[in-house]
């Protein structure tokens, strides 16, 4: 770039950059001609100075650019969904079969875990056999036969978005609402897919805290996409505590089969048929979100969601038999420690972050990058918030192999929830952005 310095100072003191000095910028991160101090510096001034919508629009674009772009016949109407994070949010194991059973097709291109919440690779990849490192062409072959595919994202979709995330992962710049939003939307758009579902998640277990935050990730993602020619709905979530019963990582591929057998918790069904539901609608299979929701209901029913999720694992190599007896072919640690409650009281807090915590500190997530995970280990909640509890009764249960791993979990997962004398549920969906 001609002057990295005033490069950098232009946004330190709150201007605007012009789409050439966007563009030199990306090409600089794409062909490391850039150091790593002056790109933080410029990442921690954008996140104290935000960028514009034209800002936003022309980053994304360049950074959606700076690799290979997956391309789909317009005819075809190809969905994807993104959820910004969170603890126990299996919803895209369940998502991705329902609505391909329902018509659509579905294009998902997933990241492995992130800090203390999951990923979608790394609960997939405790199927025995099954591959996410999908090669472009395969992953198109796969959509165009099946429906739907699921792989981990290419180094070469978006490059320079990955540069930009692995810096901001260790510069304290992660939780920025352009910064997100330019990755996300960048990755997105070299998918491929023509339109997205996004579920923002909110509260301690997400990046956006508080509900206004959220509001303004979710309005900014469907503004920008919009900018860009794409169409989205936004759902904000609840992550104040942990979605379903289960947190892990084959253990959520467990609970996913389960309410893919009409078994599951409530409220992972919910979210999951309302996400569905909307990808239904956006893609242009459906055109009432109701009349799409009572498919997935039909689906799930009638079998035929539980069916794609089979021929989706089998077809990407996993063993398919996972759909009929998860708890025999998935690997699920024996070892058993239950947490009680010590009064008789109402649960009031069930804190998603340290059960998140504990379950990276059992194994099951990563404190370095590409480090090995153990996939069998998990945490299985017996009452969620609004929930009344007899004293000793079991309100967390944990799945492990090794006792070290389960002293340093336990200070996490014994402060993660408290009784008291009473307490509602919590409301799961917060708002709806389109
Ligand atoms: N997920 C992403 O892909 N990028 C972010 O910046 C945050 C969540």
């Amino acid at each position: 770039m001609a002057n990295l310095i005033e490069f950098i100072e232009k946004k330190r003191d709150g201007g605007e950059h012009s789409a050439d000095e966007l563009k030199e910028l990306v090409s600089a991160v794409t062909d490391d001609s850039i150091p790593d101090y002056q790109l933080s510096a410029w990442l921690m001034a954008v996140f104290f100075k935000g960028l514009s919508d034209r800002e936003l629009v022309i980053l994304t674009e360049e950074l959606s650019r700076s690799g290979a772009v997956i391309e789909y016949p317009d005819d075809l109407k190809i969905v994807d969904k993104h959820s910004a994070g969170g603890v126990g949010d299996k919803t895209t194991l369940i998502i991705v079969p329902l609505v391909a059973a329902c018509g659509a097709y579905v294009s998902k291109l997933s990241g492995p875990g992130l800090g203390y919440t999951g990923g979608t690779v790394d609960k997939l990849e405790s199927i025995p056999g099954m591959s996410l490192h999908l090669d472009e062409e395969r992953f198109q072959r796969q959509i165009y036969k099946i429906g739907c595919a699921v792989s981990g994202h290419s180094k070469e979709l978006a490059p320079a978005e990955g540069k930009f995330y692995k810096l901001r992962d260790v510069t304290g710049t992660v939780p920025s609402i352009p910064l997100i939003t330019s990755s996300i939307l960048s990755k997105k758009l070299a998918g491929g897919a023509h339109s997205y579902v996004f579920d923002v998640k909110c509260g301690n277990g997400a990046f956006m805290n508080d509900l206004k935050s959220a509001r303004e990730l979710a309005e900014k993602l469907v503004t920008v996409a919009q900018k860009l020619g794409k169409k989205s709905v936004a759902i904000v979530s609840d992550m104040e505590q942990p979605l379903g019963e289960w947190v892990g990582n084959s253990v959520e591929v467990l609970e996913a089969v389960k309410v893919l057998t009409d078994r599951g918790p409530s409220d992972t069904r919910e979210l999951s048929v309302v996400l569905a539901s909307n990808m239904l609608c956006l893609s242009g299979a459906f055109n009432s979100a109701e009349r799409a929701a009572d498919e997935c209901f039909k689906a799930i029913e009638n079998g035929s969601a539980l069916e794609k999720l089979r021929e989706l694992i089998t077809e990407q190599g996993g063993e398919g038999r996972v759909c009929d007896e998860p708890e025999k072919y998935l690997p699920i640690a024996e070892k058993r420690f239950t947490i009680a409650a010590e009064n008789t009281g109402c649960i009031s807090r069930l804190s998603a972050r340290p059960i998140g915590e504990g379950l990276r500190a059992l194994g099951g997530g990563r404190l370095k990058q590409g480090e090995e995970i153990d996939h069998s280990v998990g945490v299985r909640v017996c009452a969620k918030v609004g929930t009344v509890v007899e004293k000793g009764a079991p309100v967390l249960e944990i799945f492990c192999n090794d006792e070290d791993k389960l002293q340093a979990a336990l200070p996490y997962l014994r402060n993660c929830f408290e009784v008291s004398e009473s307490a509602e549920p919590r409301k799961l969906l917060l708002d709806r952005i389109s």
